[in-house]
């Protein structure tokens, strides 16, 4: 890992309220992390979005750069998800250790992206920490562990991240309980991946939606299923959610919605159209008119989508195989044969 991370050894937080809240800042964990970095995407911020429930976001959203949250109860942390990076993730551990001494009883894996759970064997003592998540994630970090995708993503140093896998997995759903707060854990179904989880507290009214939600990115279902996803909307606003942490980007209310609704339509209208045309997915991605969804982040996810949205009009079952490493390539492609962006 890099040495003297700016972030561990010279933080000091700032707290100022903000809303139902307080925001505390911290130095960003790559300023010094690496003199090679693109950009520096600047330093997470945590909000106390209800009492003892805490928002962890990291700027700027993109790729490999996730949201978590912690909650704090009389004798536990509750963590929702760890970090892609070693550094990230013991930023994450020093802002929960900043706010409590309780130890981290619980994680919960919103789904299997790296970007959720490589930090899960940092932030989890064996033996003493439960790491919850749908079934699925933790048949497929098993299978795959760690994964660094060189040569996909500008490089990132990963540092050392040794596999948590989850320890408790369920179907549907599950309640957890910190103290007289209730968690409850839900599956929308195949959206964004086969194994997504949405923490709600409903006491709260705090909807932590893992990567059902990019706020300000384009949504990214190639893993998942496009009709799926276009569904899990429905399931998002059932909730009726008065805050919304999402999986990327800043807090939110419900209206993060109606952009998703109308980005997996816009997919899925493209996608009628090259099917019937027998267009192939990067040629209808590249002549395709994105309007509003131009300012989104990471554009090229749409390659990936149609790639889906393709293989779903052809048969192939929510969430099934697909050809990833074409998509992939070809969202590569999308981006002028360029590694994409990522400043993780
Ligand atoms: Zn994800």
């Amino acid at each position: 890992m890099p040495t003297g991370s700016a972030f561990t050894h010279d933080s000091d937080f700032a707290l100022t309220p903000v809303g139902r809240g307080a925001r505390l800042t911290a130095v960003s964990p790559t300023t010094t992390a690496n003199s090679n970095r693109r950009r520096d995407p600047g330093p997470p911020e945590i909000v106390e979005v209800a009492p003892s429930v805490y928002a962890y976001l990291q700027p700027d959203g993109t790729w490999w750069i996730n949201n978590a949250g912690f909650i704090v109860g009389p004798d536990r942390v509750t963590l929702i998800d760890t970090c892609s990076t070693e550094v990230r993730t013991r930023a994450l551990l020093a802002a929960v250790s900043r706010v409590s001494s309780n130890p981290i009883a619980t994680i919960v894996n919103t789904h299997h992206h790296g970007d959720h759970t490589n930090g899960n064997g940092l932030a989890a003592t064996p033996g003493a920490t439960t790491i919850v998540a749908h079934h699925d994630c933790r048949t497929i970090l098993a299978e795959e562990g760690i994964v660094h995708y060189d040569g996909v993503w500008e490089p990132v140093d990963w540092g050392e991240l040794p596999l948590g896998l989850p320890t408790t997995t369920f179907a549907d759903r599950l309640t957890l309980w910190s103290g007289g707060r209730r968690i409850e854990l839900r599956h929308p179904g195949v959206a964004h991946t086969t194994n997504d989880v949405v923490a709600w507290l409903p006491d709260d009214g705090v909807l932590f939606t893992g990567d059902l939600v990019f706020h300000g990115g384009t949504p990214f279902v190639l893993m998942g299923s496009v009709q799926g996803a276009l569904e899990s909307v429905e399931f998002l606003r059932s909730f009726e959610a008065t805050t919304v942490v999402p999986g990327h980007g800043p807090l939110c209310g419900p209206d993060v919605f109606d952009v998703h609704e109308r980005y997996y339509r816009f997919v899925l209208d493209l996608a009628a159209q090259a099917h019937a045309a027998g267009t192939p997915a990067l040629e209808a991605a590249r002549a395709a008119d994105l309007g509003e969804f131009a300012e989104l982040s990471d554009p090229e996810r749409l390659v990936g989508n149609l790639h889906r949205a393709l293989a779903e009009l052809s048969g192939t079952e929510r969430g099934g195989p697909i050809d990833l490493v074409t998509a992939i390539g070809e969202m590569i492609s999308f981006n002028g044969g360029r590694p994409l962006a990522c400043c993780a």
